[in-house]
């Protein structure tokens, strides 16, 4: 095969696999042999409206099929998949559309209005609606196989950041990131052909597409995907479809331990939980202990492709909070601006270097230079690294607050404050003082029917923190303001509840 790069893989499987199934939505099964196959004719769609090798086919949707086949297909062609946020606002949206030069743009029905909203200010050369459209296409193209070299070393995916800390940046990442990051989650982990993945995250993000669907389906699996996450709806189809593999940002596995049916559940055909994308609270992994699960705990970043560190289930318990170690094929080092390495229980940046990493940010030449200290990637996360070598996530360096002079990392006091029965969700963020300069402020959100003491719930947390990581002030919230991704937006709730 002439195509080193994913866009070969339904190929490659149907070649190996073809009557298995690949992907299941809403009950519909597609197998290898067809998913190589709609691939193929949509391949030679997109070849027939001008897209060539290089060139930005864009998605706008939640999980479905043709995500996939769209992703694959623009990978046949040498083309770059741009996967869009369907939680964007329509300027948002145009912005990134504009920014990657996308010629293509695939998008569901439900995105039909803001699409049209688009239309006057971004350049579009051609728009396609998943549905009878899209379906015509496919059925008036060839299935032949398309013949186009495609290097593994060629960017095929331009992947916008989270935009947790500011606007997303668009990490450009290669066949060859892409398909090292997958082999390092088959190697870190036992995912077998057996595999049936629950794909409930975005596929839009980094973890849901690398970390669960590429790697399943590298290795012939079944992808269960679904539009958006319904806890109830998980615990049906995990069930059903005896789920074997899934993964979760911590606020996803909270909301799916926090439904009545959660203990009455049939959790037995669960073999691994991945979690990861935030820190890990301490309550929810006893949570899942409780019922005879334990995550497997991985840390990384868009950038990254985006795994870089992982906690096998063996070290789950002892080793509870950390991150793990550097995944087979990548390199972590925790370490001081100049990159020399801190001591045991001393803070520092984590760097990452490996054949996973982004060459950089598409269009942003100084921001790319800047992300790098030589060729190690800056992550712009605190992390501590144990005399084992196992890294803890800290936090992010840029939601520190010092107070006095001390650093406080918020997740250490989220994390304290998660403990307490009668919270379900709290942010920490620091506000303008005189005399200390920053205080922390907590941001509580209530377990249903709980009503909460403010300074009962500040006072308990004496013995447990130190005095001067205690937030000053606690206000109680009705929810916590997230990314598309279930990540706290710290930036809105600083906006929000940082000035009262
Ligand atoms: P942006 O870069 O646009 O601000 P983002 O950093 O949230 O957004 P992602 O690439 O989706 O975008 O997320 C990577 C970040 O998520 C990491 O840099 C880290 O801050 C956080 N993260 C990921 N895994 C973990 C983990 N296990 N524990 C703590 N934090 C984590
Ligand atoms: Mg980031």
């Amino acid at each position: 095969m002439r195509n080193e790069g994913l866009g070969s893989w339904p190929a490659r499987r149907a070649r190996k696999t073809p009557g298995r199934t690949a992907l299941l939505h809403e009950g519909a099964p597609t197998s290898y042999a067809v998913l190589h196959e709609r691939t193929t004719r949509l391949g030679h769609a997109l070849r027939a409206a001008g897209v060539r090798r290089g060139d930005r086919v864009a998605y706008l949707g939640p999980n479905h099929p043709s995500f996939l086949e769209t992703f694959f297909a623009a990978g046949l062609l040498g083309a770059v998949f741009v996967p869009l946020n369907t939680r964007l606002a329509a300027p948002e949206i145009a912005y990134q559309l504009t920014d990657s030069g996308t010629s293509v743009l695939v998008h569901s029905p439900a995105q039909a209005a803001v699409v049209d909203e688009l239309r006057g200010t971004v350049d579009l050369r051609r728009t396609v609606t998943v549905g009878p459209e899209y379906e015509e296409l496919l059925a008036a193209s060839s299935s032949d196989p398309v013949d186009e070299p495609v290097g593994s070393d060629e960017v095929g995916l331009i992947m916008y950041t989270s935009g947790t800390t500011g606007r997303p940046k668009g990490a450009m990442l290669t066949h060859a990131n892409l398909t090292w990051n997958a082999v390092n989650v088959l190697v870190d982990s036992d995912l077998t052909a057996d595999e049936v993945a629950l794909v409930s995250a975005p596929l839009f993000h980094t973890a849901a597409l690398n970390m669960l669907t590429l790697p399943v389906l590298l290795k012939g699996g079944v992808c269960v995907l679904t539009g958006s996450f319904d806890p109830d709806a998980a615990l049906d189809l995990i069930e059903e479809h005896r789920v074997t593999f899934m993964f979760g940002v911590p606020a996803m596995y909270s909301r799916l331990a926090g439904r009545p049916r959660w203990q009455q559940a049939d959790l037995s055909s669960l073999r691994t939980l991945t979690c990861g994308g935030a820190p890990v609270p301490g309550s929810l992994i006893e949570t899942y202990q409780h019922r005879g699960l334990s995550f497997l705990q991985g840390y990384g970043m868009t950038e990254a492709a985006p795994g870089a560190l992982s906690l096998d289930a063996e070290h789950a318990v002892s080793k509870a909070g950390s991150a793990g170690v550097p995944h087979f094929f990548s390199e972590v080092r925790v370490a001081r601006p100049d990159l020399t390495p801190v001591d045991v229980g001393e803070t520092g940046e984590v760097f990452v270097r490996g054949p996973h990493v982004m060459p950089g940010y598409w269009g942003l030449p100084e921001g790319s230079a800047a992300a790098f200290t030589d060729g190690w990637f800056r992550t712009g996360d605190a992390a501590r690294i144990d005399s084992d070598g196992y890294v803890t996530i800290v936090d992010r360096l840029k939601d520190m607050i010092i107070s006095g002079g001390e650093n406080i990392y918020p997740a250490e006091v989220e994390n304290a404050l998660l403990a307490h029965p009668d919270i379900a969700e709290c942010a920490v963020i620091g506000v303008p003082d005189d005399e200390w300069g920053e205080v922390g402020r907590a941001v509580v959100v209530p377990r249903e029917g709980a009503v909460l003491d403010p300074a009962k719930i500040l006072t308990s947390l004496a013995g447990r923190l130190a005095k001067y990581k205690i937030p000053k002030t606690l206000v109680v919230a009705g929810e916590l303001p997230r990314t598309a991704s279930g990540k706290l937006a710290k930036q809105q709730v600083r906006a929000r509840y940082g000035a009262l």
